[in-house]
């Protein structure tokens, strides 16, 4: 029998074999590779029917040495611990690459909201912020949206907390709408974000970022602001794709001049797919989900989904490509990392790359915690400044030492953490 994946057990191995390049001791390696704490805990909700519900809730904390918690929640009816565990471990290295003073944490519920009323979603984050509520907070542990969950979630948490804590506490939470303490800019942020960094990679390859051609994987929130802020910078966007729930295969739109986001965005539904019939009307050649790889363009953006560039099609990549970049969190197998290490494809990795998400809530919290609320533009100057040096930083590093761009972010991260630990004298 062909054992499960195991996303913890993952991210574990690429812990420990950077913990091995860097020559970590012993006793950091092992306080790096748990969670410092997590909890699992039983959530009941009375339902619309009258009868109870128990659901199951966690929240680990994976490691707080460089400031709170920082991670999402996820509604998911195949969360387990060891997602949790793994996502929480992989938020550590996030915040600490783009050097932002949060640790990392995830929480999680074993559910289904789709099979749930409004009414019985409100309990159960009332309830899940009643089962942590010591355990977290603006100095602890700060939560946001995930998988399945949004501002209204986010809302109703930080109501409940507010009120056992009695006072008001915005920087509990991010993710909250602009009406009631959330950012401006957020919305954009993690494309932009992307697209900052390709920027930046572009100038130290020598890729003139203007007329440079791009095929980017998806057509949602990633996608879509990426796609802009690329056009804006002079770049030309030849392809996207989306998912089809009622076909359930992915279809990509190219067009070789370059895509008219709005316009394509006239069309496009909440959930990022693209209407074909409308599509093709404008002049788009409509090409089957994987299309999207094997554009002649000297920039990929996946920005879809995990495991989509792999040892089946990482050959179809053109000879033009110089730079991918990750929108997507774990879009690129291992086995297809070392072919593009070989072909001498610049790549920027996902929690490097798609940072700019966590980095506005950071500054959520930030403006949450002052009381105080900056404009969209200064929210966005602060983003690009934190994207840009963090980006250069790492690429810095795997100039040096010929490192994998991969490997010298995580060294970074690592590095970083481990040094807080000790400086703390937790190690
Ligand atoms: P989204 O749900 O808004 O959009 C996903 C898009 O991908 C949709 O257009 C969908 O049709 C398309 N898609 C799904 N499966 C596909 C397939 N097999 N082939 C082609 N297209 C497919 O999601 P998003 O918020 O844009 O997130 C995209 C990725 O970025 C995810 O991996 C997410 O974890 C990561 N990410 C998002 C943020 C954020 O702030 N939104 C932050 C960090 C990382």
């Amino acid at each position: 029998m062909t054992k499960q994946f195991n996303a913890f057990e993952m991210a574990q191995r690429q812990f420990d074999a950077v913990a091995e390049k860097l020559q970590l001791d012993e006793s950091s390696r092992e306080l790096l590779r748990w969670p410092l704490r997590e909890y699992h805990f039983l959530i009941p909700v009375r339902m619309d029917d009258g009868s109870v519900q128990v659901f199951h809730g966690y929240r680990v904390q994976h490691n707080d040495a460089r400031g709170p918690a920082k991670g999402g929640i996820r509604f998911h009816p195949q969360e387990t611990v060891d997602t949790v565990r793994a996502l929480a471990m992989w938020m550590t290295w996030k915040c600490a690459v783009v050097d932002i003073p949060l640790g990392g944490g995830k929480g999680g519920v074993i559910c289904d909201p789709h099979n749930l009323s409004a009414r019985e979603q409100e309990q159960l984050c009332r309830g899940w912020v009643r089962q942590v509520v010591r355990n977290v907070g603006p100095v602890q542990d700060v939560p946001a949206p995930d998988v399945m969950t949004n501002p209204q979630h986010m809302v109703w948490m930080l109501d409940e907390f507010e009120r056992i804590r009695g006072g008001h506490f915005p920087g509990f939470i991010t993710g909250k709408p602009v009406e009631v303490g959330g950012s401006l800019g957020r919305t954009e942020a993690t494309g932009y974000g992307v697209v900052y960094t390709v920027r930046e990679a572009c100038r130290r390859l020598d890729v003139p970022i203007e007329g440079a051609r791009a095929a980017i994987q998806g057509f949602g929130n990633v996608a879509q602001y990426a796609a802009k802020k690329l056009i804006e910078l002079g770049g030309r966007v030849v392809a996207v794709s989306c998912w089809d729930n009622d076909d359930h295969c992915a279809y990509t739109f190219r067009k070789a001049d370059g895509i008219d986001v709005d316009e394509l965005l006239s069309f496009t539904d909440r959930f990022g797919t693209i209407d074909r019939e409308r599509a093709r009307q404008v002049g788009y050649e409509v090409l089957d989900g994987d299309a999207w790889i094997e554009q002649e363009v000297e920039i990929l953006i996946p920005a879809a989904l995990e495991n989509q560039v792999t040892a089946e099609n990482v050959g179809r990549i053109a000879p033009t490509v110089r730079i991918l970049a990750e929108g997507a969190n774990g879009p690129t197998t291992p086995e297809a990392d070392a072919v593009l290490a070989e072909r001498g494809i610049f790549v920027i990795p996902d929690f490097l790359c798609n940072a700019g998400g966590v980095t506005c809530s950071y500054f959520e919290q930030v403006q949450s915690n002052q009381n105080f609320f900056w404009p969209k533009e200064e929210v966005l100057e602060r983003l690009d400044e934190k994207m840009t040096a963090a980006f250069h930083a790492v690429a810095d590093l795997a100039s040096e030492t010929g490192e994998y761009m991969r490997d010298a972010a995580y060294m970074i991260a690592i590095q970083r953490v481990a040094t807080a630990c000790r400086l703390r004298g937790w190690v």
